[in-house]
């Protein structure tokens, strides 16, 4: 047995699941599945932050690498009050999947510290960032393992992570994060990559689903750099976004919303339960709604089999790592709906994040155009092989999208020798 062969309904055991699964079609041999399964390397730390009041409190962060047979591992960091190792472990783990399926030279890394960033104030997210970079710092770096921002985090908090490393080493050294400000070394497209890809894989599934793009409806759960970014691209497309929700709640117009208006209200700080422009909807009417495409772009596991069988959306582009649980996903394949897979859908991030550690590396940057263009150029690549690989084998783009990930990286260890 494997030291993490977790509990099945854990995390880290879905991710096993659907690796074991992948492993089984593939043919991979048991002792490349031991490997490939389980999770390298993990690093728990607690440390104490002083707050502004004069008190101390102890916070718990992580840092955990999947598996680094193809690059340095990358990978985001979260913040959020929820976190446990065993999200953390399965996200790692996501990772490695994600960078092979676009194939980028990385392995996966995840990471975060338990706490509710809003419930801090900005110079106390500076302690705590900085705190947790220097104890974090003894395993990431821009040769072993490189962060990028996640849930919670930002550019902001990547520049100080950068700055701490760097008065580590006593130089700057950029390519070590990756989501950073233009200013010190981040790329442009970083901070609409993610959802610019996964407008872009969207919009080819619409094409090959027939669905036409101009008017088509759309429902977007989460509201954040995903979402937003990829509710505004969706609407340039011709789309009509009918519904969109933050952990608030959500709101619904059916003759669709002003999303640019909406996102200057969120950069505002506002709460869209709070927002006028449209009708309330609980997030489960949301994920219901009888749209073309549905975009969970929120958090893990928000769609259930019993969810499941109630939505309506004709494709569903997983903006969010891992938003249905299995049962749901077996619910849709029965029922043919498409899902764009997470590790394909929301890659864009990745993406961009690879040419900024390689712009940072060369010290030479490319314009937002030519960051775009090669976006995009990936992005439809890995889209075109793993839908061309799901109608060859008569499975899902999911079940396509892990073989192709799940067999580069087996490859890549193989040919290392280090394992039969
Ligand atoms: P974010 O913090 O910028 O935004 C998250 C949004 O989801 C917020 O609007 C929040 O209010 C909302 N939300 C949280 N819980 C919700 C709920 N139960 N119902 C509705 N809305 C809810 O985070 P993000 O970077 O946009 O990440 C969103 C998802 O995409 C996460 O699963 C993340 O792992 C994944 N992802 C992010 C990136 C990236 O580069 N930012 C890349 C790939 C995947």
């Amino acid at each position: 047995m494997a030291a993490n062969d977790a509990s099945s309904q854990s995390a880290l055991g879905i991710a096993q699941r659907q690796f074991d699964a992948t492993a089984e079609s593939l043919g991979l041999s048991e002792s490349m599945r031991c490997v490939l399964r389980e999770l390298k390397r993990e690093l728990v730390v607690h440390f104490p932050v002083e707050m502004d009041d004069g008190s101390f409190r102890l916070f718990t962060g992580f840092r955990v690498q999947h598996n680094i047979a193809r690059g340095p591992c990358k990978g985001g960091l979260r913040y959020h009050p929820n976190l446990t190792l065993d999200d953390v472990r399965a996200l790692a783990m996501y990772m490695t999947w994600k960078t092979a399926v676009v194939d980028l030279p990385f392995g996966g890394a995840k990471g975060g510290v338990i706490c509710d960033p809003r419930e801090l104030s900005l110079t106390e997210l500076e302690r705590m960032t900085r705190r947790f970079t220097t104890e974090i710092s003894l395993i990431i770096g821009q040769d072993r393992d490189i962060p990028a921002p996640d849930l919670g985090t930002g550019p902001q908090v990547m520049a100080w992570i950068m700055d701490t490393l760097s008065m580590h080493h006593g130089y700057s050294v950029p390519a070590s994060v990756t989501g950073k400000p233009t200013a010190i070394g981040g790329s442009e497209g970083r901070y609409t990559a993610p959802g610019r890809g996964l407008t872009t894989v969207a919009l080819l599934a619409m094409r090959d689903l027939g669905l036409d793009a101009s008017g088509a409806t759309v429902a977007v759960q989460g509201f954040g750099k995903v979402g937003s970014v990829c509710a505004q691209l969706l609407t340039e497309a011709g789309m009509r976004v009918v519904a969109v929700s933050d952990s608030t709640g959500g709101i619904h117009r059916e003759s669709g919303l002003d999303i640019a208006a909406l996102r200057s209200f969120k950069e505002e700080g506002g709460k869209l339960a709070e927002y006028g422009g449209g009708d309330r909807v609980s997030n489960e009417e949301l994920l219901t709604l009888d749209v073309d495409v549905l975009v969970p772009a929120a958090m893990e596991a928000q769609i259930s089999g019993a969810l499941a069988a109630r939505m309506r959306a004709r494709l569903i582009a997983e903006g969010a790592n891992a938003p249905l649980d299995p049962d749901a996903d077996a619910v849709l394949a029965d029922r043919g709906t498409v899902v764009v897979p997470d590790i394909l859908a929301n890659a864009g991030g990745v993406v961009v994040s690879y040419f900024e550690w390689v712009q940072d590396l060369q010290a030479y940057f490319w314009a937002a155009g030519e960051v775009n263009a090669r976006l995009k150029e990936v992005m439809v690549r890995s889209y075109e092989h793993v839908h061309a690989r799901a109608e060859e084998r008569t499975t899902t783009m999911r079940q396509a999208a892990y073989e192709i990930a799940v067999e580069r990286v087996a490859a890549a260890t193989e040919v290392r020798g280090i394992y039969p």
